[in-house]
């Protein structure tokens, strides 16, 4: 289905949460699944926006960028735009933690060790879901090591989604994935695929969510 002229808003990549100023936290998230989401929703015609965390792959054509460090900026970046999507997908793998402390002074080295205090990061997309507005359609995440599926059911609902995208490790550092769909219909196991094809079954999951939400509205 064509989504011409509807807003789609993502987040992608990493965050990287700063300790000092030459020290940082972060993940092995690539940015290639947000930006295969990205490019695919615009080759149907959205209207695409990307909160992205440092990456070193080029953006897609035809999609804006809203570069971002910390998960801080990239919540307050994505919640100033949920409201005007029609489709919210949280494909960052937003820093659970944070540094309790930034050191505006490059700390020193010690002789003995060295501890730090984490701080929890807000969840960027269940504050987004939690703002909804009527027909809109929000998409998580959710990297496990096991039980990916029972898992992600239980994000589905307790980050109030629509649909979660469960996937395995293995995601990170590859150009694969192997996902499986979870949505309150039931689960859809996708095979093993690279990221712009299984873009597509994600986007082909939301546009039957979104014609569905525009029937109930009629
Ligand atoms: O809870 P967990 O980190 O496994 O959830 C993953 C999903 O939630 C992904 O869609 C991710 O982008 C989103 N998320 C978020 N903000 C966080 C943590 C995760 O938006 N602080």
């Amino acid at each position: 289905m064509t989504l011409r002229g509807l807003r789609v808003l993502l987040t992608s990549g990493p965050t990287r949460e700063p300790l000092d100023p030459v020290r940082y936290l972060t993940n092995a998230s690539s940015g290639a699944m947000g930006f295969a989401l990205a490019a695919e929703a615009r080759r149907r015609g959205a209207k695409v926006t990307v909160v992205c965390g440092p990456v070193s792959l080029p953006a897609p054509k035809g999609v804006t960028v809203v570069p971002v460090v910390t998960a801080l900026q990239m919540r307050r970046e994505t919640l100033r735009r949920s409201r005007g999507a029609a489709v919210v997908i949280g494909a960052a793998a937003v820093a659970d933690w944070r540094p309790a402390r930034f050191s505006t002074r490059k700390l020193k080295r010690g002789a003995g060790r060295a501890s730090l205090t984490l701080t929890p990061n807000p969840d960027i997309i269940k504050d987004a879901a939690a703002r909804r507005l009527p027909g809109q359609v929000f998409v998580g995440f959710a990297l496990e090591t096991h039980r990916a599926a029972a898992y992600a059911r239980r994000k589905l609902v307790r980050k109030g989604l629509d649909l979660v995208v469960a996937n395995g490790p293995a995601t990170l550092a590859s150009g694969r994935i192997r996902a499986t769909l979870v949505s309150r219909d039931g689960l859809k196991r996708l095979a093993t695929a690279p990221k712009p094809r299984v873009a597509r079954a994600i986007l082909d999951e939301v546009s039957r969510l979104l014609e569905r939400r525009a029937r109930r509205a009629d």
